[in-house]
């Protein structure tokens, strides 16, 4: 049997908005936000018709095979290839498809089947928030606007800077204060207006979304805008496609505002629907426990999350009233899954050991769902024979520089010098067993 060319999903009558809380529909084609008749707090779920976009055909039939960024999954997303938006972004500024690593030794360490480690470090402004942007980007062309703007505790707003560069618009980035100098020197080496709110992030969400509407910018806020949770889910549809379009057991998340979460969630759903994945893996939502407000309302089996204090050093997941709560407690009973909290000295330990130990250097925020790990293994939610994904959602470049950990050494310019330090013997009995191991088979 050939195939029928999915001709109709190339416009968009295939996709509406869903309200989360009110169940309302409506169209993909109007600029909503949040749900109006939930007084701003319903968030908007992309509703796809499967069929019409293929469920049940190979992937091979509905991707853009031959394209090498989540642009791949265009058929799945609220911005189509029709309009100039995405083709202006696409190819300008390429976000997605990054890599998967086999994280063996530290899974043979910690007691897991496999591990793997997605790395969003990878994307162009070194985090996962790059997938949010270029969504927004696209859909800000489409609608013939030229200023974008975002609250971010740095990483949103540097990948929305990024992206706006690369496509000429303007950008305004409302950040907390206390944000490291790293990530404002980012946002405004790529030419946006960084504005430093006196106050944390819930300050700067309220203060850019009141701009956004007195001055008729478009506004990216994480999950206020629905194309940041269907951006972000092309990292989840990467993950089963790498993995050879099959489900891992569980997939662990770093949990500020819960928009990541939820974002693995719909592409989860996506390739379920379409067929291209068996079973639903559990979610593991991490949160800090100096910022637990998401964590709080899963241990209290509440529908909903109420407001915590946010004091977190890992500024990533700084957050006391997420934006995206009530989605992600349902995706993670839906799934389930589960939400843990971690200390900030188990964050900051976990930056070392998951970067000496994977080769990938994450930011404190990342490192929370490392830091889960070992705890989650001694209550035996996840085990040996899990097969297990962790997101590293942000590259530790751009963490504020500390002296804390690693172990660097002064020494003269001398060998010498080198070889009073004590180091010569390691390098030979360096342990090269992992070479000898066998694959594993899945
Ligand atoms: C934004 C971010 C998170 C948390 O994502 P939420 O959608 O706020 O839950 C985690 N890690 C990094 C590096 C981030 O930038
Ligand atoms: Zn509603």
């Amino acid at each position: 049997m050939t195939p029928k060319p999915v001709a109709d999903a190339e416009g968009m009558d295939h996709l509406r908005w869903q309200c989360s809380r009110c169940a309302a529909f409506s169209p993909v084609g109007d600029l909503r936000y949040a749900c109006t008749r939930c007084r701003w707090s319903g968030r908007l779920t992309l509703v796809i018709d499967y069929e019409r976009v293929g469920a049940g055909r190979p992937p091979a039939d509905v991707l853009l095979t031959d394209e090498h960024s989540l642009w791949r999954y265009a058929r799945l997303l609220p911005v189509g290839m029709d309009g100039g938006g995405s083709r202006r972004v696409r190819s300008r500024y390429v976000a997605g498809w990054t890599p998967l690593h086999r994280a063996d030794r530290l899974a043979r360490r910690l007691g897991l089947g496999r591990l793997w480690i997605k790395d969003e470090a990878a994307n162009p402004s070194g985090a996962l928030k790059d997938r949010a942007s270029v969504v927004a980007v696209a859909d800000a062309l489409d609608r013939g606007r030229n200023v974008i703007a975002t609250a971010s505790s740095g990483n949103a707003g540097a990948a929305l800077a990024g992206a706006a560069a690369a496509v000429g618009l303007r950008c305004v980035v409302f950040v907390p204060r206390g944000t490291p100098a790293t990530k404002v020197t980012q946002i405004s080496r790529y030419g946006a207006r960084v504005l430093v709110v006196d106050g944390d992030y819930d300050d700067a969400v309220r203060l850019s979304t009141a701009a956004c509407r007195r001055w008729g910018w478009y506004c990216r806020n994480t999950a206020y805008n629905p194309c940041t949770a269907e951006g972000k889910k092309t990292a989840a549809l990467e993950i089963v496609e790498q993995l050879g379009w099959s489900a891992p057991d569980a997939v662990v998340v770093p949990v500020g505002d819960g928009n990541i979460l939820v974002g693995l969630y719909r592409g989860l759903c996506d390739a379920l629907a379409m067929g291209w994945i068996d079973r639903m893996p559990r979610l593991i939502g991490v949160q800090a426990a100096a910022s637990p407000a998401v964590h709080r309302a899963w241990a209290e089996g509440a529908a909903d999350v109420s407001p915590a204090p946010a004091r977190t050093r890992a500024e990533s997941i700084n957050v006391g009233e997420p934006q995206d709560g009530f989605r992600a407690l349902a995706a993670v009973r839906d799934t389930a899954g589960l939400v843990v909290a971690v200390e900030d000295e188990e964050i900051f330990a976990a930056v070392d050991w998951l970067a000496a130990e994977s080769g990938v250097y994450p930011e404190p925020a990342s490192a929370a769902g490392a830091a889960a790990l070992p705890a989650l293994v001694a209550r035996g939610e996840l085990g040996s024979a899990d097969r297990v994904v962790l997101l590293n959602t942000g590259s530790g470049l751009k963490a504020a520089p500390s002296a804390e950990g690693g172990s660097a050494v002064p020494v003269a310019a001398d060998l010498r010098a080198v070889a009073a330090i004590g180091i010569t013997e390691a390098a030979e009995t360096g342990s090269e067993a992992d070479l000898d191991e066998p694959e594993p088979k899945w």
